[in-house]
């Protein structure tokens, strides 16, 4: 088993020597990861400049530290190492949840890889405002490993561990509206500026990555990357929707498609 691990915090974050350090227990692990913080960055790739790869002490870790995004990484990475079977990518520090997942790199990392053909998990944790405790959370990645890396596992997972974690639920993406303020302030010269703040504005409903980290869960939640409404194309053009799904008819055939 190979498993490249990445991150959207940087090389140097200490959250990424903790998931390589449990990940190796299940194979060969090389750390491939941005040089820099590139949070928020999505699945976003440097398209405009060169990438390019140094060799990083990190522990006694086959690491590297890339120019680029996460993105970049997992692509730069599965380039060079071949036969990589996993990307593992984390642990983020904060969490990845609900309408998060669109800006978050950690979970980039990971559908990067299954746009490449592979598997890929992102991990994140939820902060407060001590330090995180890395260390704490390995007994926790170590049992969520042994969970998912499995033939049968979905092909991509987005897991956030809370640090007092109770133990494992699997639940659904909280996609309650957020509240994605602009909010204006000054710089030290008196110049306007703007914050792009992102806050949930209502309460997670039961079953969600969520509300399973509030109430003290380790969330796991199996995502794919088909953002197809299937209802509204159902609605629309019934043949499409059964000719993809391979399992139901359109009731009343082509003249749908065509109307
Ligand atoms: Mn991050």
């Amino acid at each position: 088993m190979r498993m490249l691990i990445s991150n959207d915090d940087g090389i140097y974050s200490p959250g990424i020597a903790v998931l390589a350090d449990v990940a190796r227990h299940y194979g060969e692990v090389r750390i491939v990861a941005p040089d820099v913080e590139q949070s928020s960055m999505g699945q976003a790739i440097t398209s405009n400049r060169p990438l390019t790869y140094r060799r990083t002490p990190l522990k006694d870790f086959e690491a590297y530290r890339v120019n680029g995004t996460p993105s970049d990484c997992v692509a730069l990475g599965v380039h060079l190492w071949e036969n990589v079977d996993w990307v593992l990518s984390g642990i983020n520090l904060g969490p990845n949840l609900g309408t998060g997942l669109w800006h978050s790199g950690t979970l980039a990392a990971a559908k990067q890889a299954v746009l490449l053909g592979l598997r890929g998990i992102a991990f994140s944790t939820p902060t407060r405002d001590d330090d995180p405790k890395f260390e704490e959370l390995r007994p926790h990645v170590d049992k969520v490993l042994r969970l998912l890396m499995q033939e049968s596992s979905p092909r991509l997972l987005n897991v956030n561990i809370p640090p007092d974690a109770q133990g494992i639920r699997w639940a659904r993406q909280s996609v309650r509206q957020y509240d994605g303020k602009m909010v204006l302030d000054k710089d030290p010269m008196g110049r306007e500026h703007y914050w792009f703040t992102v806050v949930p504005i209502q309460e997670p409903e039961a079953g969600t990555d969520r509300w399973a980290i509030d109430n003290g869960w380790i969330s796991i939640t199996p995502l794919r990357l088909d953002l197809t409404d299937d209802q509204e194309l159902e609605k629309l053009a019934p043949v499409a929707f059964a000719n993809r799904n391979g399992t139901r008819l359109g009731k009343t055939g082509i003249a749908d498609q065509a109307r």
